[in-house]
């Protein structure tokens, strides 16, 4: 993919060479910080230095796909600034609204107060000595997009969906404000999370049990690239539990459709 690096009109120096790019969904559940993780350890594993930013300042869930819930980031003076330093595992710098705040005080937050804990997330942290800054977004077209869309110039756009057709609607509407006129970010493909299920014993068999290539036809569509069709594999949801992303272990399958996919993204 040939980047343009677009002029930032913000005064912050560490973002204004770096190449955005927002993970998002439409419905939730379908995988999205799943996929920003895995995408992120994946550029990582292929060199690239990335920085990753759980901007689901509701639900984040970063910290726990990392196993890294009791981290807390510190500050540190760089260019005569107080800046938040992001936690480094597997490679990535990763912040996330939930080292600093409990999911119960974050519940109780209006709009206006999640927008301000972004934009420090942003801008107030040392997101320096990156290439790739990966922005896991909250599901739907909310505030907080809003707010990514007016801090940050997003060079492009990753969309996850599952083949399912309430997924896909949704998946549109993403798109859709994405593409907006106003907005204008171009949507690097979609990514078909779930897209089958293969038993163990029947390793022959796939069983489409959310629909199927329900991604790639709207891509086709849409006209826009399909960069993934990710399987229902255990392991995947597994690993999101214990803190260890699917991407880390290049030998399997999974890990490699992840590689695939950050090297359909760079
Ligand atoms: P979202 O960010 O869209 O809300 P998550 O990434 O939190 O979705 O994923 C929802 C659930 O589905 C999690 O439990 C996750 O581990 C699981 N999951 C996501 N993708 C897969 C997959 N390809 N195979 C198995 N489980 C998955």
């Amino acid at each position: 993919t040939e980047f343009k690096t677009k002029p930032r009109p913000k005064e912050d120096k560490y973002l204004t060479d770096l190449k955005i790019i927002a993970v998002s969904s439409g419905k939730g559940g379908v995988g999205k910080s799943t996929v920003s993780a895995n995408i992120a350890v994946a550029m990582a594993r292929l060199g690239y230095r990335v920085g990753l930013l759980d901007t689901d300042i509701f639900g984040p869930s970063m910290p726990k796909m990392f196993g890294c819930e009791d981290a807390r980031p510190y500050a540190i003076e760089k260019d005569g600034r107080q800046l938040i330093e992001p936690i480094e595992k597997f490679g990535v710098k990763l912040l996330s609204i939930g080292f600093f705040v409990s999911p119960e005080t974050a519940t109780l937050w209006r709009g206006g107060m999640a927008c301000s804990a972004l934009k420090q997330l942003i801008c107030d942290s040392d997101w320096s000595d990156i290439d790739y800054l990966i922005l896991d977004t909250p599901p739907g077209t909310s505030d907080i997009h809003l707010s990514l869309l007016q801090i940050l110039n997003i060079t492009g756009a990753v969309i996850v969906s599952t083949p399912q057709q309430v997924a896909l609607a949704d998946a549109r509407k993403g798109i859709d404000m994405y593409q907006n006129d106003k907005v204008n970010v171009p949507i690097l493909g979609l990514v078909e999370n779930m897209a089958y299920f293969t038993p163990a014993e029947l390793p022959e068999n796939k069983y489409y049990i959310f629909g199927k290539d329900g991604c790639k036809n709207l891509a086709e569509q849409l006209n826009l690239p399909l960069l993934a069709q990710i399987p229902i594999v255990q392991s995947v949801c597994e690993n999101g539990d214990n803190g260890t992303p699917a991407a880390m272990d290049v030998a399997s399958p999974t890990g490699q459709a992840f590689l695939a996919l950050a090297q359909g993204i760079v």
